[in-house]
C-alpha cells in the first residue's frame, strides 16, 4: 500500500514530467475503480492539460488546467505507470491517458480497490471520508503541540493510532513500524503509558522516517523518465524483516500478524513496558 514516501516520489516524478502537457485520449478499461462515471473521464479529459500535482494523505491530486482534480487513492494495489505505449500493459489496467509528448499515465490495480474521482477542485470536501479525517502528517499546520494535543484524545496501542486516518493521514502500516523502531517505541504500547517526551519524540521520527524514506522510495519507482515499479520497500530497516537482525542492536526482528496486517519490531529497542 502506498503510503507518503511512495506518494510524494510519485508526485515529484510528476511534477517534473507531467506539468503543462496535454492529454491527447482517454481510454478506459476497468470502470469499477471509478467513483465518477468513466464517462465523464472519456468525454471530458482530452484536450485538458495537467496544472499541478499534489497530495493528500493516501489521495494523489492531479490538478487540470480546467480547474477540476483527478483524484487517486490507489488503496493495497494501485499503481501508476508513466511509460512507452508499447510496453506491455498491466492485465489490471484500469485508465490509459495518451499524454503529449508520446508517452501513456496509466493507472493499474490487481485488487481493484482503488478509488478515482474527476472533481471540481473546490469540491474535494466531496469525497467520501475527506472531511473527518485527520490532517496530513506534512501539513505544517499539523505542529508538535498541535500533535501532542490531537493525539491525547486516541487510547489504545500507539501504532493502531499512528495508522488511524482520524487522527493523522498518510502513515500506513509499512512506515508506522519504521516509525517506531526509529523512536523505540513498542507498537503495542497503549499511548496512555508514553510520556509527554514519548510523544514529542514520535512526531519528530515520524518526519524523520519520510524525509529519509521518500528518495529511497523514488530510486526504486523511477528510472530517469519512466515511472514503471512493483512495491518494492528493500530499503526498509524493520518492516517484513521478521528473523534478521535489527540494524540497530542485532537482535532478530520479531514478527506479529493479526487481522491480517504483519508488525514487525525489535523487542530489545522496543521492550514492552512494565504493567
Ligand atoms: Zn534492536
Amino acid at each position: 500500500m502506498p503510503e507518503i514516501p511512495e506518494l510524494e516520489a510519485i508526485r515529484g516524478f510528476f511534477d517534473e514530467q507531467l506539468t503543462g502537457r496535454r492529454i491527447e485520449a482517454c481510454t478506459v478499461r476497468i470502470p469499477v475503480v471509478f467513483r465518477t462515471p468513466a464517462s465523464e473521464f472519456r468525454q471530458t479529459l482530452p484536450g485538458d492539460a495537467f496544472a499541478a500535482f499534489r497530495r493528500h494523505g493516501k489521495f494523489l491530486l492531479l490538478q487540470l488546467q480546467s480547474a477540476r482534480v483527478i483524484a487517486v487513492n490507489p488503496m493495497l494495489t494501485g499503481r501508476f505507470q508513466y511509460i512507452d505505449p508499447a510496453a506491455k500493459m498491466p492485465a489490471k489496467t484500469c485508465l490509459v491517458l495518451a499524454i503529449e509528448g508520446g508517452r501513456a499515465l496509466r493507472y493499474a490495480d490487481d485488487r481493484l480497490m482503488g478509488k478515482l474521482y474527476l472533481l471540481p477542485a473546490d469540491r474535494l470536501e466531496s469525497i467520501p471520508g475527506w472531511a473527518e479525517n485527520g490532517p496530513d502528517l506534512l501539513d505544517p499546520a499539523l505542529t508538535e503541540d498541535v500533535w501532542l494535543a490531537r493525539i491525547a484524545k486516541y487510547r489504545g496501542g500507539i501504532k493502531n493510532i499512528l495508522v488511524n486516518a482520524a487522527f493523522v493521514q498518510g502513515i500506513g502500516n509499512a512506515y508506522s513500524d519504521e516509525i517506531l523502531w526509529e523512536a523505540r517505541i513498542n507498537p503495542y504500547t497503549p499511548r496512555t503509558k508514553l510520556t509527554t517526551d514519548d510523544l514529542r519524540r514520535l512526531y519528530r521520527c515520524a518526519h524523520a522516517v519520510m524525509a529519509w524514506a521518500t528518495p529511497l522510495a523514488r530510486a526504486a519507482m523511477v528510472k530517469q523518465d519512466t515511472l514503471d515499479y512493483e512495491e518494492r520497500r528493500d530499503f526498509l530497516r524493520v518492516h517484513r524483516r521478521g528473523g534478521q537482525p535489527c540494524p540497530r542492536c542485532g537482535t532478530p526482528i520479531s514478527e506479529i500478524t493479526a487481522n491480517q496486517r504483519v508488525t514487525s519490531f525489535c523487542r530489545q529497542c522496543q521492550p514492552e513496558l512494565p504493567a
